[in-house]
């Protein structure tokens, strides 16, 4: 049984849960996960230079110059470890980096999911949202670690992302809105685009992804 469905792109306001739902069809596919934002969070870390040029617009929560972006992914894109497949989360965030990969490359998107929550449900969420360095990600409310303020994998200190204060994270929803949601219209007119409800649980909302997965195989 092979399923059809293996060049994904996750579209989503913040905290709609894209990266949580990206690793169970990372699980249930056999693909590798592309993070765009955990990409640039590592350049940063890493105090390369283009980290440096970076870290500011990252941390004030606005959008890399998409043709840096494309340059970066682009050169992910091409590795070896995404030749079977991909799920990107984070990018395409503009419809310029979009058409990019369509006319520019041979990277081909097979479908797009849009996992949709409301702007106050966002803002809940991401300022309840903590992470541990290596990215496994927790919330106060909804997914709490064993051990308080500890990463249940790596037992390294949870922290708040910088971006992820009330203020920055209205800034991003609202460049989400405006911008990145052409994106659905441009994935819509391709017939592409599948939307879910993300307001459900975490689980909920994967059975609805995984049983989309399983309805398209060959
Ligand atoms: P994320 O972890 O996906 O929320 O991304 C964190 C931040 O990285 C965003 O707020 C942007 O500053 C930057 N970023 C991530 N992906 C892109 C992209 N495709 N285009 C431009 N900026 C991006």
């Amino acid at each position: 049984m092979e399923h059809k469905i293996k060049r994904i792109i996750l579209l989503g306001p913040q905290g709609a849960g894209k990266t949580t739902q990206a690793e169970r069809i990372e699980q249930f596919l056999d693909i590798n996960i592309l993070l765009a934002g955990g990409v640039l969070r590592q350049e940063i870390k890493s105090k390369s230079e283009f980290g440096l040029k970076i870290a500011e617009i990252v941390n004030s929560g606005g959008l890399i110059p998409d043709q840096w972006m494309i340059d970066l992914m682009v050169q992910n894109l091409n590795k070896e470890e995404y030749k079977n497949g991909f799920i990107l989360d984070g990018f395409p965030r503009s419809v310029t980096q979009a058409k990019y990969l369509d006319e520019k490359t041979k990277i081909k998107i097979d479908k797009v999911f849009n996992i949709e929550i409301s702007d106050e449900e966002a803002v809940e969420r991401l300022s309840n949202r903590r992470v541990c360095p290596n990215g496994h990600i927790f919330h106060l409310l909804y997914k709490l670690p064993k051990k308080e303020g500890l990463c249940d994998t790596c037992n390294l200190a949870l922290e708040q992302r910088a971006d992820d204060t009330p203020e920055t994270v209205l800034k991003r929803l609202k460049i989400y809105r405006n911008e990145t949601s052409k994106l659905l219209d441009y994935y819509h007119q391709q017939k592409k685009l599948v939307v879910f409800n993300g307001s459900e649980s975490i689980e909920l909302v994967s059975d609805d992804i995984l049983n989309y997965l399983k309805a398209h195989v060959r």
